[in-house]
Order: C-alpha cells, then structure tokens, then sequence
C-alpha cells in the first residue's frame, strides 16, 4: 500500500516548504519532495532550493562582506578611523557564507520536524490518477496524495556556444564561489544578478565589465532610478557597463575567457577576462514531471499555468514560485505557498501581485513597489509626483552615505500611491512602508499624516509623500 498524503509538494524551496509547513500547520498530512543536495557536505537532500543554497542568501552574505571590505577602505577614513593593509580572505569570506547557508538550509529541516512535514528526498513526478487524487513517485517509490503542490522553481538561463562549467564560465551557482578574486571580471547580462554578484567582486578588487543586450539600462525600474544608479556604478563605483551589446563567440584560452562582441553602433569588440558569470535570466523547471503525460497545461512561455489562485488546469493540482507567471522572487513563492495551502483548506486566500516589492541589493539598494513613472504615462494615468533626496536627510548625513532619494507617484485624482520608488541606504527595509500603504490603499496624505520617528531615513519617505502635495518641510 503506497504512503498516503493530504498534500505532496513537489520541490523545497521559499515556494515549496512555505507550503508544506502552511499544510502542515492547517491539519493536512503533507509531504515534501526534494531532489538536490547542492553543496551538502554529506550529500543529504538540503531544503531551501535556490533562494538558500545558491540565490538569495550567499548573495547577500557576500555582498555584506565586500561591503564592509569597500568602507574600511574608502568610507572609515570620513569618520576619522585610519586603517592601514586591509586584506581580504576569500576563502574566509565564502566559509562564513557556506556556514549561513548550513545553518539556514538545517534550520528548515528543523521547522518540518517541528510542524510534522515529511520529507522525501528524490526527484518527483506524476506517476498516475486515484480515484480522488495523484499518485507520485518519488525516486522510484510510489506515494498518493489528494492535492500535489508542484514548487519546483527555475534554473539559470545559458546562452548557446557559451559552456558554463561553474569554474571558469559561471551561472549563479559558480558565481557564488570563487576562491580568489579575479582580477578581470567579464559578466553576461547587467540585470539583478549581474549587478549584485558584479558589485560583489568590484569591491574586492576586479576589473568587471558587464555587457548588456539591451539599448537601456535596468529597463524595469524607474527611469530616475535607472540614471541615477548608472552614474554611481559607472562615474563613482567603476562598473564598466556596455549597453546594446550583442554577444558573439565565447571561447576559452588558457585559464581565461575571450568574448567576442558587437557594440550598439555595429563595431567589433572583445573582453579579455579571466573568470565570466552568464546572468541572462532564469528558465522555469518544468521538465522530468510527466507533465505532458498528466496533460498539465504550460502557458506560452514554458511556465506552468495557473490562475491567479495558482490553480492548474488539473483537479488537485496547484502550482507556485518560479515556475509560474509573476516576478521570480523568494517572496512571491512563499506568500503563493501560504495561499495554496489555506485554498486548499477552505479558506481565503489572495496574493495581489500588484505590491510586490522589487529589491537589488546593490550599494545603493535599489527597491520600489508598485508602477514607474514611464508605465503610467504609457497607460495615461493622470499623476503627482514627489522626489526628496538623501541628502537633506539628518539620518543619512550621519551615517555619510547620502545617495540617492525616495520618489513616490501617486493618482492626480484620488492620491492614492500608484508605485514608490527608493534608490539609497536601506531601501530594501524602507520599501516595506509603502508595500503597506499600497496593500492598504493608502493616499500619499496618509503617509504624510504618519508619524515618522526622528531622526531616521524613513523621514525621506514622508517627506516624498509631502512633496506629492509640494509642501515638503526640509527639502
Ligand atoms: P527554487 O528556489 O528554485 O526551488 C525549487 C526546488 O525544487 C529546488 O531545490 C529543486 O532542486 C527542486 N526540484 C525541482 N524539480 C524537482 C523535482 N522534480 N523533484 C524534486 N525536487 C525538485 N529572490 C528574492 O526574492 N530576493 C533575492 O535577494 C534573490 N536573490 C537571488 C540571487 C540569485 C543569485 C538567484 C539565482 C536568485 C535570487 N532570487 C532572489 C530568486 C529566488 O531565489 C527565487 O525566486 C526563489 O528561490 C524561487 O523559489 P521556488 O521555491 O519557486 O524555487
Ligand atoms: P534579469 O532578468 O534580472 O537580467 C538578465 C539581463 O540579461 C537582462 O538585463 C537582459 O536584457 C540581459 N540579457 C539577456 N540575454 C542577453 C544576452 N544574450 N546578452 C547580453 N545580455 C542579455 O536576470 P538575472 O540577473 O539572471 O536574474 C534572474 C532572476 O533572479 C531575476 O530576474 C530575479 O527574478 C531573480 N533575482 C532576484 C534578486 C533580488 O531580488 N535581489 C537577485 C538576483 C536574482
């Protein structure tokens, strides 16, 4: 007799084991079906997928370390503290991000025994229909569940002719765990992960040089954020970043890289670099389910499609994260995750894609929620801006990190707030204030009636909802 579940979820990433502890939490006999040990030191099953094994996390752990490495070397001096020799330690550095990981992807485990979620460690796939539900199999083992949760996310996008073997030529997975510093850097893509992981080994010391297909620069933020962080990384940081670039033939020499390339005016050129890192997107995993064998629909990007529930075209089939229309974001799986399960146990549940928050953690951080000022004018809404930069801000001041500013858009008619936008110190933790307002409905008067506590950056987002209604009161 095959084990028998409520829930099945298939795959355990920010998606798939938000849904199984949500399952599990509302009663429902769940399981969770995990193929990978990424860097498992025993080679055992890791739960986290992605975001914790080689997205998210060891991102941010490095870029926290390079950051610190960049101010002792530049930005103590303006507090009057003298360093002198500053070395970096690799190897150190990519342990300490190793250790987070271990700790992070152990800590799950912990939160399934806790909640009562089985883990079943293999690849899994549709193996058929019961009367009322799916059976699974799981590395070979059939198991029968009455709803299957399919998480099973995305994987880096390679470009053809272009060998990524995570040594020299890297994807995400490379890319977070070089042993030394390159001293030239060529990136593929100047999108999120080719900024984050470029800013990454610029600090430390590499020559990068990011080539770009597109004419525009990070094409989806908004336009005033887009200027003002090209000047920073380019004038300020050094990123070497060429736009319109159309990548040709990739080859290896030596222990090196040589990319060929044609720039925007149609003149040749090529990058000399001795490790690459190819960030050109992320393709959804859908492939090894039997999708097509259980007539699971794909929608016209190869994603699985679902309504706005995350129901599939199959009874008792639901789908969340990467694998599925919306923005490919750890945070946007796990509210789809918590969606699903309270669905399933006959609840609400609703996530509006609409105040999503967006965040590149960069220096500055880039963040906003919400629509650009160039997607309003393309649909002819009528609106109010105001913009306050950083620097009129006392908080900042101190802190002697004074880039960049808050923008926030909001209806010329209602005031309610259409999108808002952060370039500066902090706007991954400042977004989350106008991701409530927004969630809530809230008007621009609103937030410039709140309370802001003094002195912190937050000020710089009530005086952007002042300078909406042009009465700002320090700027
Ligand atoms: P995944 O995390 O991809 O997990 C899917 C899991 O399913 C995997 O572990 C896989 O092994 C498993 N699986 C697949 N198929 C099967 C199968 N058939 N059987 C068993 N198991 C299977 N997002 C943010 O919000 N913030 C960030 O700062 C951020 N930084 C990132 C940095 C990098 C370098 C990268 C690459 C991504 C980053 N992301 C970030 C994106 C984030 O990692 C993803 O949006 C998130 O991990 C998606 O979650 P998921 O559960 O849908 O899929
Ligand atoms: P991306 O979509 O952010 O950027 C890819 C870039 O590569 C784009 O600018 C695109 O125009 C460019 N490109 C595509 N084909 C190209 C080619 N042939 N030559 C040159 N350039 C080309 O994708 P990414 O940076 O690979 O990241 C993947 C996804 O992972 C992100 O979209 C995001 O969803 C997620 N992520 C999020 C974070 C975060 O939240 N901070 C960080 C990293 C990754």
């Amino acid at each position: 007799m095959p084990k028998q579940f409520d829930v099945v979820v298939i795959g355990g990433g920010p998606g798939g084991y938000v849904a199984a502890i949500r399952a599990a939490q509302l009663g429902f006999t769940t399981a969770c079906v995990e193929s990978q040990a990424y860097a498992d030191p025993k080679g055992e099953v890791r739960l986290g997928g992605t975001c914790l094994n080689v997205g998210c996390i060891p991102s941010k752990a490095l870029l926290q370390s390079s950051e610190l490495y960049d101010q002792a070397n530049h930005a103590f001096v303006m507090h009057g503290i003298s360093v002198k020799d500053v070395k970096i330690d690799v190897a150190s550095m990519i342990r300490r991000k190793n250790n987070i990981v271990s700790q992070l992807t152990s800590g799950i485990k912990g939160l399934f025994k806790k909640n009562k979620v089985t883990l079943l460690p293999g690849h899994g796939k549709f193996a058929g229909r019961t009367a009322d539900g799916w059976q699974v199999d799981v590395a070979g083992e059939i198991v029968e569940t009455k709803h299957v949760i399919i998480a099973t996310g995305s994987t880096a996008r390679h470009l053809p002719g272009v060998p990524v073997d995570n040594k020299v030529i890297c994807d995400n997975v490379g890319a977070l765990d070089f042993d030394e510093v390159p001293k030239r850097l060529g990136v593929i893509g100047a999108g999120v992960i080719g900024l984050e992981m470029g800013s990454v080994w610029k600090r430390l010391g590499s020559q990068v040089t990011l080539l770009e297909a597109l004419p525009e620069f990070l094409g989806a933020a908004d336009q005033a954020v887009a200027k003002e962080a090209w000047k920073v990384f380019t004038n300020k940081q050094g990123l070497n970043i060429v736009l319109g670039a159309k990548i040709g033939k990739v080859t290896r020499n030596g222990n090196g890289v040589t990319v060929e390339y044609e720039n925007s005016d149609g003149s040749s050129a090529r990058l000399e670099c001795d490790k690459l890192i190819v960030s050109v997107g992320r393709v959804p995993n859908t492939a090894g389910l039997n999708a097509e064998e259980v007539g699971l629909e794909l929608d016209d990007r190869g994603r699985i499609a679902v309504d706005q529930h995350c129901r599939t075209n199959l009874p008792g089939v639901w789908a969340v994260g990467d694998v599925v229309r919306g923005p490919m974001l750890a945070h946007k799986g796990m509210e789809e995750g918590v969606m699903v399960a309270e669905l399933i146990a006959g609840q609400a549940g609703h996530v509006n894609l609409d105040t999503v928050p967006w965040v590149i953690y960069t220096h500055p951080e880039i963040a906003w929620v919400g629509k650009t000022e160039q997607q309003l004018k393309a649909e002819r809404v009528e609106y109010r801006a105001g913009q306050i930069p950083f620097v009129a801000n006392g908080r900042a001041l101190g802190q002697g990190d004074t880039t960049g500013f808050v923008k926030m858009l909001a209806d010329a008619k209602t005031d309610r707030i259409l999108g808002v936008h952060v370039i500066g110190t902090n706007a991954s933790e400042l977004i989350a204030e106008a991701v409530v307002a927004m969630e809530f409905g809230a008007s621009s008067e609103d937030i410039a009636r709140i309370v802001h506590a003094h002195p912190t950056l937050s000020e710089v987002m009530h005086e952007a909802a002042l300078a909406v209604d042009k009465r700002p009161l320090h700027f």
